[in-house]
Parts: structure tokens; C-alpha cells; sequence
């Protein structure tokens, strides 16, 4: 053998992270961002071609990192039914004045729905001044049918909330739940109603892209996620009207994408490890919340879901923070781990924002699995969030670099079953 290949084969035998690490490089990350936050794909709005589209792409990028479809499922889609209302007749008169189409919304996931006896509907009313959202809030979860005028003062935030629920919604939950049917109309003594509504109710799929690197302790699970989902199309400004969702959350998901080549070409890990890029996070979080019911939470020794690190953070290039810090030592042990790989972990700089509860990590979280997110978002400040400049042009490549290996780094820990974070017992709103 000659002399040239002896040194080469002891410098891989020595280091095969270097070589791993060498998979985490700006140029694949770069081009993972531009394919999924493309024009092309349409901000991946979900139940859209352009989701789908992403659906696949991140299913190749598995397939070709060697990763395995997960216990019990054949490939990479792990599907989950939902249930899609479109709005049909909205036929509602009060104390006999018929109501005009334009002053009446209905939140229901009935096909159909008609009453005219008293009793059947609670009347409820949102004065001047009044919260429109902790009022529609409370009053679904009162679980009645419920008649709600809206004062006309209200007509601004009424539209608003007519946008949104007005239109076709997604449900994970067919047929249950009360319908609300509100109307804009001063307070009045309620004598009589009737009220006949249908909707067109269909069943869905999403999809979960999944795929894992079985380890020797097959049930001791490192699971690294994100959302694939974003916006889709929204009301456009200056004639762009697609969400393209660069950094929300197309940097999360290329994370995971990397992180999967990254481990996978180290070899067998102590132990196993997943990699979940979720569906429908932007309209309730369906996809996280189907997932954590088909695995043991026991068996989850720790989520990293990963959301928004495409900007630096408000501690500079090259940091990240984290959700729910102080509900296990998790963040501290990536901290430790990832000194000296030129990446800064911290404690979530936004507590009052309560994001620990409002992404992915949540629902294993009050299963007690050790689950927070990652992010380097300024939420506070950042301009772009939500909007149609979310773009890969505002991100900060090298940033994202450094924080997707200083998460490699981070969690090796925890991945070789050297450390284990402590579970979460108090996954309740402080
Ligand atoms: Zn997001």
C-alpha cells in the first residue's frame, strides 16, 4: 500500500466528525434555503401543490442521506387526516330582519345546522371597547351554540376576524366543537332567530416527512424537527403576494435536513435519531400534534425542534436561543457541549411572548418529553415576519451555518447517551 494512502486513511480513522462536519458547509445549505423558500413553491401554504412539492423534496433529501422511514411506516410520509370546511348558505334573520351576508360570519365544522328555538343558541354580545378575542375566545370554550351580536363600533376588528374565519378552514377535529354565528348589530333584546347554515365538510391528508438513523438503544430517541409549512399566498404588496417563509420556518427545516446528512454519515449513533419536518404549524400545529400521539413520549430522551434561525440574534451573529430554558437542563447541556465551536446558546430573551407553548415542541413538552425550540428570531423587531419579504436575500447564510454546527456540536452529548436532559413536569402557562 502506498505511502500516500497510509496518512489519509489514519487522518479518517482519527476524524471522522471533521469529515461529517464537512457536510454542514454554507454552499448545500444555501442551496437546500433557495430550493424551498422558491417562488416556485408558493410559500408552501398547506393542503397546496406547493407544499407538497416541499413534502418531496425533503423526502429525497432523507432518502439520499441514507435515513430509514421511522417503526411502523414504509416511507418518509407519515399522513394524518384532516378535516377541510368551506363555507355554504349563511341564512340568519334576528327577531325577524333578515341579515345581510356581509354582516355575519360563522365558526362551525357542521355540514349542516338549522334552529330557530330559543334556547338552542346562548346569546352573547361584544360591546363598544370590548376584546373580541378573549370574548370569542371564552366562548369557545364554552361548548354551547352561541348567537353573538357584535356592536357595530367593532366593524373594523368584525372584518378582521370575518377574513379569517369567513373562509375555508382546517380542522383536526370533524363535526365537534359549538358553532358561533356572529353578527354585526347593537345589543337588542333577542325575541327570536333562525338560523340555517351549511358547510362543505371534506377529509384531507397532510404530512409529516419522518425518517431516522436507527441507534444501538433503538428506544432512546434524539429527535431533531421543524416546521415545512408556511403562509403560502397572501394579500400581495407591491404585486408579490407569495409568502416565501426563508427564515419561517425554510431555515428550520433545512436544519434538519442538514443535521440528517451530517449524522448519518458518522455511522451508527449510541443512540437513535429522528428527523421530523411537520406539517400545518402555521394553522394549529396538526402535524406536531398527530406525531407526538403515535410515539411512547418515555422514549424521547430529547426535541430539538428548530425554528427561524436564518437572521442573527438579538446577541449577535452566530447565537441562538432557546424556548422554556429554565424547565430542564437540556439548554444547558448544549451550552457546555457547543463551547469552542464558535456558536452561543442562551436562555429565550422573550419569556412575556410565552413561545415555549406556541410552536412545535409544545405538545411533547406536556408530555414531559424534554422538548423546547431553538430559534435566533427578533421577534419584537422583525420586519419581515409573516410577510411576503421573508426572502432568502434578508437571511444570513454564515449565521445559519454556525448555528446549524453549533447544534451538531451541542447535542453529541446527548446523542452518545453520555448526557440526559431532565424531563419537563411543569408544562403549564406560568
Ligand atoms: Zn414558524
Amino acid at each position: 500500500m502506498n505511502r500516500i494512502l497510509l496518512p489519509f486513511l489514519a487522518f479518517c480513522a482519527v476524524a471522522p466528525s471533521l469529515l461529517a462536519q464537512d457536510s454542514i458547509q454554507r454552499a448545500s445549505i444555501e442551496r437546500l434555503e433557495r430550493t424551498l423558500s422558491a417562488d416556485s413553491l408558493e410559500g408552501r401554504g398547506s393542503l397546496t401543490p406547493g407544499n407538497d412539492k416541499a413534502a418531496r423534496i425533503i423526502a429525497s433529501e432523507f432518502a439520499s442521506a441514507g435515513l430509514k422511514p421511522i417503526p411502523g411506516a414504509d416511507d418518509f410520509f407519515q399522513k394524518l387526516p384532516v378535516t377541510v370546511v368551506a363555507p355554504g348558505l349563511r341564512k340568519i334573520a334576528v327577531n325577524g330582519l333578515p341579515i345581510g351576508e356581509g354582516d355575519v360570519f360563522v365558526m362551525s365544522n357542521r355540514d349542516s345546522l338549522s334552529s330557530n328555538q330559543l334556547g338552542e343558541f346562548t346569546v352573547a354580545y361584544i360591546a363598544p371597547g370590548m376584546s373580541m378575542r378573549q370574548k370569542i375566545g371564552a366562548i369557545n370554550k364554552q361548548e354551547k351554540n352561541t348567537l353573538l351580536l357584535i356592536a357595530r363600533d367593532q366593524k373594523k376588528s368584525f372584518d378582521r376576524y370575518k377574513g379569517f374565519f369567513g373562509g375555508r378552514s382546517i380542522d383536526n377535529e370533524p363535526q365537534t366543537g359549538p358553532t358561533v354565528v356572529a353578527v354585526l348589530m347593537d345589543s337588542v333584546p333577542v325575541t327570536s332567530y333562525d338560523i340555517k347554515i351549511t358547510n362543505r365538510v371534506e377529509t384531507r391528508f397532510l404530512q409529516n416527512i419522518a425518517g431516522m438513523i436507527p441507534g444501538k438503544r433503538a428506544n432512546e430517541i434524539v429527535l431533531f424537527s421543524a416546521h415545512y409549512d408556511h403562509l403560502g399566498i397572501i394579500t400581495p404588496v407591491d404585486g408579490d403576494s407569495i409568502a416565501n417563509g426563508a427564515d419561517d420556518d425554510a431555515s428550520g427545516t433545512t436544519a434538519v435536513m442538514t443535521l440528517a446528512r451530517y449524522f448519518a454519515a458518522k455511522g451508527t449513533p449510541e443512540r437513535t435519531l429522528m428527523f421530523v419536518a411537520f406539517a400545518a404549524e402555521e394553522i394549529g400545529g396538526f402535524g406536531s400534534q398527530y406525531f407526538s400521539k403515535q410515539l411512547k413520549p418515555e422514549s424521547i430522551v430529547a426535541m430539538c425542534n428548530i425554528e427561524m434561525i436564518g437572521m442573527p440574534s438579538k446577541f449577535g451573529p452566530n447565537s441562538a436561543w432557546m424556548t422554556g430554558f429554565d424547565r430542564s437542563d437540556f439548554g444547558k447541556i448544549v451550552q457546555e457541549a457547543s463551547k469552542g465551536s464558535g456558536f452561543s446558546l442562551y436562555p429565550d430573551p422573550y419569556p412575556d411572548q410565552n413561545l415555549f407553548f406556541r410552536s412545535d415542541n409544545a405538545r411533547l413538552a406536556k408530555l414531559g418529553v424534554p422538548a423546547h425550540s431553538v430559534s435566533s428570531s427578533q421577534i419584537d423587531t422583525d420586519k419581515y415576519y409573516h410577510s411576503v419579504k421573508d426572502e432568502i436575500e434578508t437571511l444570513d447564510l454564515d449565521h445559519m451555518t454556525s448555528v446549524i454546527r453549533g447544534l451538531a456540536a451541542g447535542m453529541a452529548p446527548i446523542i452518545s447517551g453520555e448526557k440526559t436532559p431532565t424531563r419537563i413536569t411543569d408544562a403549564v402557562r406560568k
